[in-house]
């Protein structure tokens, strides 16, 4: 909220535009043409089970549609009715002291499918935030590209992010990256949308160490419950299919929270990865693939057949530079964020982060649903239009601002004239 309350006192969300006049230009003569982006209207928030608070009724998507002016009505998530009222009577009494009309927030409670369905098809909706499962996000979709106007849906998915673990990064500290990938795969109970699923090697002495680590340092974490009945049922589900296509190497152990989840590693070829596509599909729980590659073209090989993801991570040292120089064009095509030496897991909210990635990470790659990129306008570009009817950020501004700074927006342009004259 306080990142988007900043982008929208610099005024730069607007991204106003001015390309004055040339009426002497010799192919034609061109109008004053001034742009800006105007909010869409009002926005259906979907949060996932997951983050009821980042991601829920007063998360990021919530947080985008108030920046950019548009009402909001959020389907609060079966998993956490109880957190979601919470949150949205804080809004409702933030709405009510700001003196803003009521609607611009609205709650709707329930649990079933047919609610939000309801919501996306519902005529004075204009676009839709989404945060969760691939198989929901795309049933919103499909829905609102069918409606008499279809409009947009910003459903941010799953992804299995794949870690790269180079060579001479495996050779140099390959124990202790093999102990922080085991953290990131059991961190809360595994339910991250960037939780690294695979982890793709060359196979050397080296990465037979690494597995032999990571699959001792799985086995000492316990059972640990799940956040919703669902969620438990699908890993018992996604498990068993697992089970029958990729060879276990390490099971977690037992204990008191019996009805919980016990994390489980799995180690499969390239070949065989390459040949089972569900062996890249994302199991929302503490597990996680090893994929072992003859050489480094099966590595490249590996990389391209991925399916757009979250995030791709890359454990590199010095030496692996040139590997990693071949690599990184193709991950750019497959992920938002890469990563170097870390662990995807942990989400950054500021300016640079982009937590979205190709399909079917996301349904629109071009914007993100955590960081400030104002996904809720459309721009518009007025042409010629009298002086009086230009939106207050267009409008004329004296010519010592642009002599002295050159600035290309309005509101940038705005903020040198206030300083020059003193304000
Ligand atoms: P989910 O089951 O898809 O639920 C998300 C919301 O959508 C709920 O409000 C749900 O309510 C609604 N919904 C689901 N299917 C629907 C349908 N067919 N029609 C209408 N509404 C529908 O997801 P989840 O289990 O809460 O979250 C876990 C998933 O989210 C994982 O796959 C995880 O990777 C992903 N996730 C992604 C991110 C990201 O940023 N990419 C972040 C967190 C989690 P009803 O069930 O009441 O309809």
């Amino acid at each position: 909220m306080r990142l988007f309350a900043s982008l929208v006192r610099e005024g730069r969300w607007l991204c106003a535009t001015l390309d004055s006049a040339q009426p002497e230009c010799k192919s034609l003569p061109r109008s004053d043409l001034r742009l800006q982006k105007i909010p869409v209207g009002p926005v259906a928030v979907f949060g996932a089970s997951n983050f009821p608070l980042a991601s829920s009724v007063a998360g990021g998507d919530t947080a985008a549609a108030f920046a950019a002016s548009c009402p909001v009505v959020v389907k609060s998530h079966p998993a956490h009715l109880g957190t979601s009222e919470l949150v949205g009577r804080a809004v409702q009494k933030a709405v009510a002291d700001s003196g803003l009309p009521e609607g611009v927030f609205s709650l709707v409670v329930g649990a079933g499918n047919a609610i939000g369905e309801a919501l996306v098809a519902h005529p004075a909706i204009q676009a839709v935030g989404f945060t969760g499962s691939r198989r929901g996000g795309l049933a919103l979709v499909d829905i609102a590209s069918k409606r008499p106007v279809p409009i947009p849906v910003f459903a941010e998915m799953s992804s299995v992010n794949p870690v790269f673990a180079l060579p001479h990064a495996l050779e140099t500290r390959g124990d202790t990256l093999a102990t922080a990938y085991i953290d990131s795969v059991t961190l809360g109970v595994g339910q991250f949308c960037t939780n690294p699923g695979l982890v793709i090697a060359l196979e050397n002495s080296d990465s037979d160490d690494f597995i032999e680590h990571a699959a001792a340092a799985l086995e000492k974490k316990g059972t640990q419950s799940m956040l919703t009945a669902g969620i438990a049922a699908a890993y018992a589900d996604g498990i068993e299919h697992r089970d029958a296509t990729a060879k276990r190497i390490a099971t977690g152990t037992k204990n008191d929270a019996s009805s919980g989840a016990l994390p489980v590693l799995y180690c499969v070829s390239a070949q065989e990865f390459l040949a089972k596509p569900q062996l890249a599909e994302e199991i929302f729980w503490p597990t996680s693939v090893i994929v072992v590659c003859r050489d480094e073209d099966e590595m490249i090989a590996v990389a391209r057949h991925l399916e757009g993801q979250l995030t791709a991570t890359l454990l590199i040292e010095k030496d692996d530079i040139e590997l990693a120089r071949w690599l990184l064009p193709v991950l750019e095509r497959k992920a938002g964020r890469i990563l170097a030496n870390g662990f995807p897991t942990g989400v950054e909210v500021s300016y640079a982060m982009m937590h979205g990635g190709p399909y079917p990470a996301t349904s629109d790659s071009r914007s993100t649903s955590v960081g400030a990129m104002a996904r809720f306008l459309r721009p518009v570009c007025y042409q010629d239009l009298p002086a009086t009817l230009l939106p207050e950020a267009l409008a004329d501004q004296p010519l010592v601002a642009v002599a002295v700074a050159g600035w290309r927006t309005g509101a940038e342009l705005k903020q040198s004239v206030n300083y020059l004259c003193g304000e």
